[in-house]
């Protein structure tokens, strides 16, 4: 780790003041460029998308066994995408600036098993690991029906086989609750954000959940050590994995299937914003890579973070990357949106996408809760506090006309843009907790 000096920090960077002030922000990448230029530097493409999506594929008659759930939609595990048109006019009101193109919000709140963002990425690695495993053991060929892995005769291969991973609650229900049902022993360490609830509901799966007292960065380190001790432990890298990267990627070409069924057209007159909760990184950058190969330079997504954990926009705007920690600035990444409660982003996903992200914003707790009670309100869908970070996001934009201008993005432009707010959890919440949520809301 370089030694930091933050006073020289925050003459080269003003913007870093305003994070160490807990100002919400918002900044506009300049680096942000074409998908031709960009492309390279992540290190993945279409090639490992389309591979993902196949693997996918072949687990899905697993799933539905192992699942039944999700039958309905044949093992494939994706989320609506909705018009909130009430929650677009409040908005409208709230910030004092119009939004004129279409609103959406992605579901992932609601997906399947584990309902958050991190059924895409946790159960894809979970999945993958599972097979290699049979296939080396030669129990498994990618031609077969998977369904057969939801026999005894599997769960006592994987039996001798386990799997750990750190988390700040999603990733480690993900993770858990798909290990444990392959037959994996598996063990969850827990950052001290953590809610009771996804402790107690791994439990009853069967997980070992290991609590710390610590943020997210210290249960992940404790994961990889005692990971390391066990050549049959299988340590899942948050801040590092290629794969679950890709297990998010795939919602790329998903949503643009969605959209063309809801006759959505997204070109150079039609643009489109996402707007993505980041915690460490892994979901939206894959989220993101995935919108990127699927719309190309029609598609600007947007990072969104917490006031308190804005290390994200910290690593990519000062160039450092995962060499610094918002604890550095003495910012204390306490907060209530728990699935982003990270103090040290990803240095792989920022490296692999800042020249691929057209910004990032920060927002307050409070603003997270209202904006809960809001969409409770106007729209009767309830979410957890990370979900709704990105919701300020067309705001943002909309107020910026400057950036649009430089997008080459005119008034006609805008008023054809399709908005998609990505929810990336809450569909699991226990009703009594939710309750304390939307008594927070000060609307
Ligand atoms: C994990 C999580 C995120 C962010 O994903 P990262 O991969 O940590 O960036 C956003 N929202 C919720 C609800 C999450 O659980």
């Amino acid at each position: 780790m370089k030694n930091i000096d933050i006073q020289q920090l925050v003459t080269q960077f003003p913007l870093v003041q305003r994070l160490i002030d807990l100002e919400p922000v918002t900044w506009f990448n300049p680096n942000a460029t074409s998908l031709a230029v960009g492309l390279p530097y992540v290190g993945l493409d279409q090639h490992d998308v389309t591979d993902a999506s196949a693997r996918l594929a072949r687990f899905a008659p697993y799933l539905c066994e192992a699942f039944p759930e999700t039958r309905a939609m044949q093992g494939i595990l994706e989320s609506e995408i909705a018009a909130i048109p009430a929650m677009q006019a409040t908005l409208n009101e709230r910030y004092g600036v119009e939004v004129t193109g279409r609103l959406l919000l992605k579901k992932d709140s609601h997906l399947p098993i584990s309902g958050s963002i991190k059924a895409r990425g946790g159960i894809y690695e979970v999945l993958t690991h599972a097979e290699q495993l049979a296939i080396k053991a030669g129990l498994l060929r990618e031609e077969d029906d998977y369904s057969k892995l939801f026999t005894d005769e599997f769960r006592q291969f994987f039996g001798q086989y386990s799997i750990a991973v750190g988390s700040t609650g999603n990733l480690g229900m993900s993770i858990g609750i798909m290990s444990a049902k392959l037959g994996f022993t598996v063990t969850v360490h827990m950052s001290a954000d953590a809610r009771e609830w996804k402790k107690r509901k791994l439990r009853e799966h069967g997980v070992i959940v290991v609590e710390y007292a610590e943020d997210y960065g210290v249960a992940v380190e404790q994961g990889r050590k005692e990971a390391e001790r066990d050549p049959n432990c299988f340590f899942i890298d948050d801040e590092n994995s290629r794969t679950l990267f890709l297990g998010y990627s795939v919602a790329g070409e998903r949503v643009k299937k969605q959209f063309d069924e809801m006759g959505i057209k997204v070109d150079a007159e039609h643009p489109l914003f996402v707007y993505l909760p980041c915690g460490v990184g892994g979901g939206p950058g894959g989220v993101a890579f995935g919108l990127k190969l699927a719309f190309g330079d029609n598609v600007h997504c947007f990072f969104a973070e917490p006031t308190h954990s804005p290390c994200m926009l910290l690593g990519v705007h000062t160039g450092l990357h995962d060499e610094i920690a918002v604890q550095d600035l003495g910012i204390d990444n306490l907060t209530a949106a728990d699935g982003l409660a990270v103090g040290r982003a990803s240095g792989f996903v920022g490296r692999a996408m800042e020249r691929l992200l057209d910004g990032f914003f920060t927002l307050s707790d409070q603003e997270m809760y209202d904006l809960l009670g809001l969409l409770a309100r106007e729209e009767q869908i309830r979410l957890e506090p990370s979900a709704l970070a990105g919701m300020p996001g067309p705001w943002r934009v909309t107020a910026d006309r400057a950036w649009q201008a430089a997008q080459g993005l005119d008034e006609t432009a805008m008023a054809r843009a399709t908005h998609l707010v990505w929810a990336t959890g809450g569909g699991m919440v226990p009703a009594a907790e939710m309750e304390k949520y939307l008594a927070t809301a000060n609307i």
